[in-house]
């Protein structure tokens, strides 16, 4: 491993300072924090994940709908990836910030339980999660113990156990609501917080994009870790845009050290 060039590490240093001094500091991660676990972008073009001709439509609500079985054969490698993925060690030290007070709640833009498989308590899971699922006609919701193992080694489609009805992952498609609940209490902690702190996000995709903009219009701080710009460097204190899985360690590192 290469050392930090004397400006990210001093980049490092501040923001390590900005996080021991925030009374209440959160997160909003993207796809960025996970591609290190090796889940791609599924937004994102090249991933492999795209060999379809129309890519937006069949991650929508509408061919879930339509022709559901033209979604769960897009969705399966996807699904093989995440279920079988773990944690970097970006994830890893935003748990230990959690556990040690420094980090109030995790916002995330991620499906793939990657928060949750490194223990940190306060995730709120903005475009949905991977963990349920829920019946399209009872909306009986379920585990993904059961359901996505079958799904992933056989392509066994998942169906209710009460009514057998076909169950949908509770991700959020394209053409489909935020959860309602989850993005108020997001916006909650976005203007509670007084730090906020953007990783692996282009803060391309509204509403979740709009957060740290209520965080800063009310005085929070701003840290960027995002290999590509965002509309919102111009207000960050800091942007780092490097390797997530070596600069969020090394800042957590910076910050633990000080409790001694
Ligand atoms: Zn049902």
């Amino acid at each position: 491993m290469t050392a930090f060039s004397s400006q990210i590490l001093e980049s490092v240093e501040f923001a390590a300072e900005l996080l021991r001094e925030a009374r209440y500091a959160i997160v909003l991660t993207g796809a960025g924090l996970s591609t290190p676990s090796g889940i791609p972008d599924f937004r994102s073009e090249g991933t492999g994940l795209w060999s379809h001709d129309r890519p937006l439509e069949v991650a929508s609500l509408l061919t879930f709908r339509t022709h559901p079985e033209q979604f769960f054969e897009w969705f399966r490698p996807l699904a093989g990836q995440i279920f079988y993925a773990g944690p970097n060690p970006a994830h890893l030290a935003l748990a230990k910030l959690e556990a040690s007070g420094h980090l109030r709640a995790v916002l995330t833009q991620n499906i793939d339980m990657l928060h949750h498989k490194a223990g940190s308590k306060r995730v709120f899971e903005l475009h949905g999660t991977l963990r349920t699922l829920s019946c399209t006609q009872c909306y009986r919701q379920v585990g993904y113990d059961n359901y996505l193992f079958p799904f992933i080694e056989n392509g066994t489609i998942p169906h209710c156990p009460a009514c057998s009805a076909i169950l949908k992952p509770d991700v959020i498609l394209f053409g489909e609501q935020l959860p309602h609940k989850t993005l108020v209490e997001a916006q909650r902690e976005a203007r509670e917080c007084d730090l906020i702190i953007v990783i692996g996000s282009s803060l391309e995709v509204l509403p979740v994009a709009s957060l740290p903009m209520q965080a800063i219009d009310r005085g929070a701080h701003l840290i960027i870790i995002n290999n590509s710009p965002t509309y919102l460097n111009i207000r960050a204190d800091i942007v780092l845009p490097e390797d997530v899985a070596r600069i969020i360690p090394a800042i957590a590192e910076r910050v633990l050290d000080e409790n001694h």
